[in-house]
């Protein structure tokens, strides 16, 4: 079975992935530039059962001012500060893995772009994937 590995930037948090993710998307949303320091998150879908994360226990942060009004649970290392994976509400059984953190960051390719209304002007999608204004 394919399986995937990664990592926080300082290592004390690492993990390892069984099969596939269920999806992969790109989120331009404002909330995650400002978590990332960047213009966007990259994120697998990947379901908890499949995940196995070894190290330190990640550092929660409740993310509550977030667009689509829910909360969300950002997990991120509290020793090097590397996000490493977001917990919707709607999906408990999932996890958001931020693929920055794959040992093969090469491995992740968008399926769809979400939030697009507060995307980067510089950033220029030519991907033939769907891009959604908001949640989609
Ligand atoms: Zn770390
Ligand atoms: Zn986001």
């Amino acid at each position: 079975m394919t399986s995937y590995t990664g990592q926080c930037l300082c290592g004390d948090i690492s993990y390892e992935i069984a099969g596939a993710p269920a999806m992969a998307g790109v989120c331009h949303c404002k909330n995650c530039q400002r978590q990332a320091g960047s213009a966007f998150s990259t994120l697998w879908g990947v379901p908890k059962a499949n995940i196995q994360l070894r190290g330190q226990t990640p550092t929660v942060y409740i993310d509550g001012a977030t667009a689509s009004g829910s909360e969300v649970e950002r997990h991120f290392c509290g020793r090097c500060g590397s996000p490493i994976y977001s917990i919707v509400p709607g999906q408990p059984d999932m996890l958001f893995l931020k693929t920055g953190t794959l040992d093969q960051t090469e491995d992740f390719a968008p399926q769809f772009h979400v939030w697009c209304d507060s995307k980067q002007p510089w950033v220029e999608l030519n991907d033939d994937v769907p891009q959604m204004a908001t949640q989609g």
